[in-house]
């Protein structure tokens, strides 16, 4: 079942390389200090997301004008109890349409239950990025990240087991 969602930007720059269609979806459990975007704590807020919403933004608007654009899936937080199926079908409706994902979650990687959707998430992921909002690590010059202790995760190295999956960038 689709959940509900704060926020789309049809051509973002800001979150990951390139440009990239980036959804927010509401409801977070972490409540960081200095979060960016509280408005997306409530799990109540926000707009309910449909199918035909999902429909218009792979078939219109991804690829639109002939630029390959990315999903990211941001928040509130894409894998708790409550968005982790909507996060499901946006990244398999994304990579059914060919497009890289990137997974934006305020839980530290290594601690996350690793349950069968959250894996069958990760074959239609490319990056996560992990870890909760530090005030006091904040970094304005990261790439992808607002604090230090955030890391970017290869998923895909992650998934053929190899050790380096925590990359630089
Ligand atoms: S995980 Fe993200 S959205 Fe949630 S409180 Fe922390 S910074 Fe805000």
């Amino acid at each position: 079942m689709l959940r509900r969602y704060n926020t789309i930007k049809y051509n973002d720059v800001a979150n990951a390389p390139g440009i990239s269609v980036s959804i927010y979806l509401q409801g977070c459990p972490h409540h960081c200090k200095g979060c960016f975007n509280p408005e997306t704590w409530d799990y109540n807020g926000g707009q309910e997301l449909t199918e035909d919403l999902l429909e218009n933004l792979f078939q219109n608007k991804i690829n639109k004008n002939g630029i390959k654009r990315s999903l990211c899936i941001l928040g509130g937080e894409p894998l708790c109890e409550e968005n982790i199926a909507t996060t499901y079908t946006l990244a398999s409706m994304a990579k059914s349409y060919g497009v890289n994902v990137y997974i934006w979650t305020g839980y530290v990687f290594e601690e996350l239950e690793k349950t069968d959707l959250l894996f069958e998430i990760f074959e239609n992921t490319d990056y996560l990025i992990d870890g909760p909002f530090i005030e006091e690590e904040k970094d304005i010059t990261l790439k992808m990240r607002g604090s230090r202790n955030q890391r970017v995760i290869d998923i895909k190295k992650y998934l053929k087991k190899e050790k380096n999956y925590v990359i630089i960038v």
